[in-house]
């Protein structure tokens, strides 16, 4: 609102309308102030979750891969400024063992609730500062900021050893191979990611359901 209209409207309920009651006056700004807040409120909460969406995978709920991969290039280049003592960061490369064949035998929705199952399973073993994605079809990635490679360790085959336990429909046993890598001074983003999908590599070589690091 102008100057001019503000004045324009002062002078119309003071000189023009002045047998009104004094508080008629303030209706018209009250309503339209009220209104705006709650419009600009609404659009506030819509762009918030639009954006929260665009960070998700719809079936698991979890970080997508474009997130992780921006939330690993931003951390790796905070820790390399930081204390020697903050420096440590590890990451799992977790992918679902012979997957295709629960796809192939008991079909693509109860797949999808296998991914599910997988995902709550990263969710309720990780600490708040942990981040867990869906880094493919049926691979997730986790970012463990501040865990050194035997902290890594002890989490990621607590993750294999739930998921394990894990019941699924008609699914009699779901299991995950696990590679571990761990970050080291002058490694990208790009170089630990390399490492861990080795080391995940290694596990299914070696007989899958396993961690290796
Ligand atoms: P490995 O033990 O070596 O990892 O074998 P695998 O069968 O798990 O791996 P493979 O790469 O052969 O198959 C992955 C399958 O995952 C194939 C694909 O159809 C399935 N997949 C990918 N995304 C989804 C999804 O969103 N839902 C379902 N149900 N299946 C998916
Ligand atoms: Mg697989
Ligand atoms: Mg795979």
């Amino acid at each position: 609102m102008s100057f001019f209209s503000i004045a324009a409207y002062i002078h119309r309920c003071f000189f023009l309308a002045p047998h009104h009651p004094w508080w008629t006056f303030y209706v018209v700004p009250l309503t339209n102030a009220i209104i705006t807040a709650y419009l600009l409120y609404k659009v506030f909460i819509l762009y918030q979750k639009q954006k929260e969406e665009s960070l998700r995978d719809p079936l698991t709920g979890l970080y997508n891969r474009r997130f992780v991969a921006d939330y690993l290039e931003r951390t790796l280049q905070k820790l390399s400024r930081a204390p020697t003592s903050m420096q440590e960061i590890s990451i799992l490369m977790i992918d679902i063992d012979d997957f295709k064949l629960v796809n192939d035998t008991y079909g693509h929705q109860i797949g999808d609730k296998v991914l599910q199952a997988v995902a709550g399973v990263l969710e309720s073993n990780l600490r708040i500062s942990d981040i867990a994605a869906r880094y493919g079809g049926e691979e997730f990635l986790v970012v463990l900021p501040r865990t050194s490679e035997k902290k890594a360790l002890h989490i990621a085959e607590r993750i294999r050893r739930a998921v394990s336990t894990l019941s699924v429909g008609p699914v009699p046993q779901i299991t995950v191979s696990i590679g571990l890598a761990s970050w080291k001074e002058g490694l990208t983003p790009s170089g630990l990611l390399e490492i861990a999908d080795q080391k995940l590599y290694q596990a299914k070589r070696e007989g899958k359901n396993r961690v290796v690091y």
